[in-house]
C-alpha cells in the first residue's frame, strides 16, 4: 500500500511540472433565429459616448439587403461595405485603422464584423490595431499584442471558418499568410443567428463546411489531442455528417453547422490544424486561393495522411455534386513550388501536430511538391 501511494505522489509530481494553457472564451453568445434584431439592445450598454460610434464593417454582399437595413445605426455611427473577394490584408487593416482614427476624435464604443470568416477576421483585427501602436504585421504571431483592443462583436453569415469562436486573425501580410493569435482577439460578443446564412451559394457552403469538418479530423488525428479538444472535435464532426450525408430540413441544417462551426474552432483552440492547413497556407499565399477551397483542394489528395476521412470528404462531396477546379498548379515553375512548400513548411505547429515531434524525418519537400502537382 505504502509503495502504491508513493506512485501516486510521484505522478502527481509530473503532472504538476506540466504547463498548461489558459485560455479566454468569447464571455457572451446569442443563439437563435431572429437574435441579430436583438443587436441594438447588445450594444446599447456599450456606448462610451455620444461621440464614441459604433463602426459596423459589413461584407458588401449584402449592399441593399434586408441585413443591411437592419444594421442598428445610432447617432454617428457608421456602416462600412468591405468586399471579401480577397482574404484580409494587414494593410487593408492598417488603412481601415488609420480611416477612423482620422475621422473620429476618440476611440470608437466598438467594431462590428458581420459577414463569414474574412469580415470576422477584419473586425478582430480592426479592434487590436486601434489601441495598439504600428502595423498589423507588427503582430503576426503568437502573444506579440500588448494592450486590450476595444470592444468587438462578431455576426457570422455564413457557418464553417470558427474564426467567431478562436483566438486568432489570420491575415496576408508582405512576407507571411499568420493570425495574430492573442488572448486580446477573441470576440467580447457573438451573435450567432442561423437565418443570416440563408442565402450562401451551394459551392461556398460545402468549402467553408469542409473548412469545419477538416478542423476535426486534423484536430482528432493529431498528436496534440486532449480530452478537452476531443470532445469538441467530435460534436462537430457528428455535425458536420448529420449535415452532409443526412437529408435534413433546411433551418436545421443551417442551425446544426453553425453549432458545428463553434464547436470545431473550440475543437483546435486546445490542438491544432494539420497537413491540409499547413498546405492550404502555400496556396493562400503564392496564388490567392482562398481558405475553405484551398483545403479542399488539399484534403483530397491526403489519403495516406488522413485514410477514410478523405473517402468520406469524397462521398459528401459528391452527394452535393461538387466539382473542385482543377489544374491550378498546372502552369507553376520550380520556383513557386519551392515557395509552396517554404510557406507550407513554416507552420511547424501544424506539421508537429499531424506528424509528431519527428515531423522532418516524415514529410520531404519532394512529397509536398508531388501533392501539390496533382491539384
Ligand atoms: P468569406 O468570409 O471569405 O466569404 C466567402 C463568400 O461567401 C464571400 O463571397 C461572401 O460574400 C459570401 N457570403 C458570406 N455570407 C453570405 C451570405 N449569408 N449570403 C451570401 N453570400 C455570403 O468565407 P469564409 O470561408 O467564412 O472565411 C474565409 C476566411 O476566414 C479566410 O480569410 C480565412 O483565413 C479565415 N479563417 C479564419 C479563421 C480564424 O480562426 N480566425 C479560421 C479559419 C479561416
Ligand atoms: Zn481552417
Amino acid at each position: 500500500m505504502k509503495i502504491k501511494n508513493e506512485i501516486d505522489e510521484n505522478d502527481s509530481a509530473i503532472e504538476n511540472t506540466i504547463k498548461h494553457r489558459n485560455f479566454p472564451q468569447v464571455p457572451k453568445v446569442i443563439f437563435g433565429k431572429g437574435s441579430f434584431n436583438q443587436l441594438d439592445e447588445i450594444l446599447l450598454p456599450e456606448r462610451k459616448h455620444i461621440d464614441a460610434p459604433f463602426i459596423f464593417l459589413v461584407d458588401d454582399v449584402f449592399k441593399n439587403t434586408m441585413l443591411a437595413k437592419n444594421v442598428p445605426l445610432r447617432f454617428n455611427d457608421e456602416l462600412i461595405f468591405v468586399s471579401s473577394a480577397e482574404e484580409p490584408k494587414t494593410k487593408q487593416v492598417d488603412e481601415l485603422v488609420g480611416l477612423i482614427r482620422e475621422k473620429y476624435e476618440s476611440l470608437p464604443s466598438g467594431i462590428v464584423g458581420i459577414g463569414g470568416g474574412t469580415l470576422l477576421d477584419l473586425a478582430k483585427a480592426v479592434s487590436l490595431l486601434l489601441t495598439n501602436k504600428g502595423s498589423a504585421a507588427d503582430y503576426q504571431g503568437w502573444d506579440l499584442i500588448q494592450k486590450s483592443s476595444i470592444y468587438h462583436v462578431g455576426v457570422p453569415t455564413i457557418s464553417g471558418t470558427g474564426a467567431e469562436v478562436s483566438r486568432t486573425t489570420v491575415l496576408l501580410g508582405p512576407d507571411k499568410k499568420l493570425g495574430i493569435n492573442s488572448d486580446f482577439t477573441v470576440f467580447d460578443q457573438v451573435i450567432l443567428d442561423p437565418d443570416l446564412s440563408i442565402g450562401v451559394p451551394k459551392n461556398q457552403w460545402f468549402y467553408t463546411g469542409m473548412d469545419c469538418y477538416i478542423h476535426c479530423i486534423e484536430s482528432l488525428n493529431g498528436t496534440y489531442l486532449n480530452a478537452f479538444s476531443k470532445s469538441y472535435g467530435e460534436m462537430a464532426l457528428e455535425l458536420c455528417k448529420e449535415v452532409y450525408l443526412e437529408d435534413i430540413d433546411k433551418q436545421e441544417s443551417r442551425e446544426k453547422l453553425m453549432m458545428a462551426s463553434w464547436h470545431g474552432g473550440m475543437s483546435i483552440a486546445y490542438s491544432q490544424v494539420g497537413v491540409a492547413h499547413a498546405m492550404s497556407y502555400g496556396l493562400s499565399y503564392l496564388l490567392g486561393v482562398k481558405h475553405g477551397i484551398g483545403n479542399c483542394l488539399v484534403f483530397q489528395h491526403l489519403e495516406e495522411f488522413y485514410g477514410d476521412s478523405v473517402k468520406l470528404f469524397n462521398k459528401m462531396k459528391e452527394k452535393h455534386q461538387i466539382d473542385l477546379p482543377s489544374g491550378i498548379c498546372k502552369e507553376l515553375t520550380e520556383d513557386d513550388f519551392n515557395t509552396l512548400c517554404n510557406v507550407a513548411l513554416k507552420m511547424e505547429p501544424l506539421w508537429e501536430n499531424a506528424l509528431g515531434k519527428n515531423w522532418k524525418e516524415r514529410i520531404t519537400r519532394e512529397k509536398l511538391k508531388s501533392i501539390y502537382r496533382k491539384i
